[in-house]
C-alpha cells in the first residue's frame, strides 16, 4: 500500500496532523489498537488552559486558541465551554504559587473566602493564597478527536486499526513499514506514536531523543450532596498535589502524579491514587468515601518540557511529533498545522522562535544525549 505520507499512531496528534494533510497529500494512519484515541487523547482532563506550561507551550496555546473556538471542518461548534481554573494554596504552597502567577497573564488573585464561594467544599482556613484564570476552557476532546478523523477520510485519507507498526526500514528514498495488517510504504513517516515515540524512532534507526512516558491517574466521585457542581472551576492544588474537576455530573479528582513508567497500556496505581485522594481530603470538607471509576494514562515528556516537531536531522523523511507532556489536546491545532506545513514545505505562520524550540535538533536535547 503506497501513499505520500504515513502517520504512526491514532491518537490526537497523528490524527490531527493526517487530517490537515489530507487536503494536499495521500495519508495513511497507522494505528495499533482496535480504535483511534485508545491511549492518552482518551485519558486526558479536557481542560484548555492560556498559562499552562512554558513560554514554547504558552505560544502553541494561544496559537490553538482561535481553532478550538471555532474548529472549520471539524466541528460547527466551538470545540470550547467555559470552565475556569483555580489554583489554591497553602501556607507550604506559596513559593510554588507566586512562581506560576508571576510567569501567567490575566489570573485574577482571590481571597480564601472568594475561593471558597466558589467552590464552598474548599476549606478557607488552610488556604494561604488563591487565584483564577477564569478563561479556562473544557474542551470537547472527543468531538475534536472524531472531527479531525471525519477530516481526513472526506479528503480520501485512511485509518487502519490493528496495524501495530513492527519494523521501519528505507530503502531509495522510501520507508517500508510491516504490520499485522499489511505492509506500507511512503517517502515520509510521521512519528506520533504517543508514549512510545521514542521505540518507534529507534525501530526506523533514528536516535531516540529520552522522551519519557509519565503516569497520571484520575477518579471519579459522586457529586458531593446539596452541591451543584457544574459551574465550580477546575480547582488545583499549587503545588501540582491534587487537582479537581466537574465531569459530566461527578467530580474527577487527580493525584496529579508524574510517576515515570514504560511505554505500556497504563493502569492506576492504587496506592498513588490513595494518598492523592488523601491529600484532597485535607483541602475539602468532605470525605472521598466512595470511587465510581478510576484511569490512568501517559503524559510523555521530552528533557525539556517541549514538545518535539520536525524532520529528524540525521535521516530524510522521518518526522518527529512526539512528546506533548500534558498538553497534547490543547496544542494539537497548533501542532498539527506546524507537521503538516513541514510535510509540505510551507512557510509556518508560528513564530520561528516557537519552531526552533520545537525542532528535534535543538541543542536542549542533544547536549542531553552527549
Ligand atoms: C490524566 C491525564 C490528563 C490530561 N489532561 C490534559 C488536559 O487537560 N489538556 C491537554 O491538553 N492534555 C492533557 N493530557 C495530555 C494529553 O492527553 C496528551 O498530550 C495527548 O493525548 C497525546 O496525544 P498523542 O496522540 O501524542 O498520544 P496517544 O493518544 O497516546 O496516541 C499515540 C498512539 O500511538 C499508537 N502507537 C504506539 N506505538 C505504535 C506502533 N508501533 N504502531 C502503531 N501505533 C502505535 C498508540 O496505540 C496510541 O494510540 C492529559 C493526559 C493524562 C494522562
Amino acid at each position: 500500500m503506497k501513499t505520500d505520507i504515513l502517520v504512526i499512531g491514532g491518537g490526537i496528534a497523528g490524527i490531527s496532523a493526517a487530517a490537515r494533510l489530507a487536503p494536499e497529500a495521500s495519508v495513511t494512519v497507522l494505528e495499533a489498537e482496535t480504535m483511534i484515541g485508545h491511549h492518552s487523547s482518551g485519558r486526558s482532563a479536557a481542560i484548555f488552559i492560556r498559562n499552562y506550561g512554558n513560554a514554547t507551550l504558552r505560544a502553541l496555546n494561544a496559537a490553538s486558541a482561535p481553532f478550538l473556538n471555532a474548529p472549520e471542518g471539524v466541528s460547527e461548534t466551538s470545540l470550547l465551554s467555559p470552565r475556569g481554573e483555580m489554583l489554591v494554596a497553602t501556607e507550604a504552597d506559596l513559593p510554588h504559587y507566586e512562581a506560576y502567577l508571576d510567569g501567567s497573564d490575566g489570573l485574577e488573585r482571590l481571597s480564601a473566602r472568594q475561593a471558597q464561594e466558589l467552590v464552598p467544599i474548599l476549606r478557607a482556613d488552610v488556604i494561604a493564597a488563591a487565584a483564577i484564570e477564569w478563561d479556562a476552557q473544557d474542551i470537547d476532546v472527543d468531538r475534536m478527536l472524531q472531527g479531525f478523523a471525519r477530516l481526513l477520510r472526506a479528503h480520501g485519507g485512511r485509518i487502519v486499526n490493528n496495524a501495530r507498526v513492527q519494523s521501519i526500514a528505507r530503502r531509495d528514498g522510501i520507508w517500508t513499514v510491516t504490520t499485522p495488517a499489511g505492509e506500507f510504504s511512503a517517502p515520509i513517516v510521521i512519528n506520533a506514536a504517543g508514549g512510545w515515540a521514542d521505540q518507534l524512532a529507534e525501530m526506523a534507526g533514528v536516535r531516540a531523543l529520552g522522551l519519557q512516558p509519565l503516569r497520571r491517574s484520575a477518579a471519579l466521585i459522586p457529586a458531593p450532596e446539596g452541591h451543584d457542581i457544574n459551574r465550580w472551576p477546575l480547582f488545583a492544588n499549587a503545588s501540582d498535589q491534587w487537582y479537581a474537576k466537574p465531569e459530566a455530573g461527578k467530580l474527577m479528582i487527580s493525584p496529579a502524579e508524574e510517576d515515570p513508567v514504560e511505554p505500556h497500556d497504563v493502569w492506576v496505581d492504587d496506592m498513588v491514587l490513595a494518598e492523592g485522594l488523601h491529600r484532597f481530603e485535607h483541602a475539602v470538607t468532605i470525605p472521598v468515601t466512595r470511587v465510581e471509576h478510576s484511569w490512568a494514562g501517559m503524559r510523555t515528556f521530552a528533557p525539556d518540557r517541549t514538545p518535539v516537531v520536525g524532520f529528524a536531522p540525521e535521516v530524510d523523511g522521518f518526522v518527529w511529533l512526539a512528546g506533548q507532556g500534558g498538553y497534547g489536546m490543547q496544542t494539537a491545532p497548533a501542532l498539527s498545522q506546524l507537521a503538516a506545513d513541514l510535510c509540505l514545505g510551507r512557510r509556518s505562520a508560528l513564530d520561528p522562535k516557537v519552531v526552533g524550540a520545537l525542532d528535534p535538533a535543538r541543542t536542549s536535547i542533544q547536549s542531553q544525549q552527549g
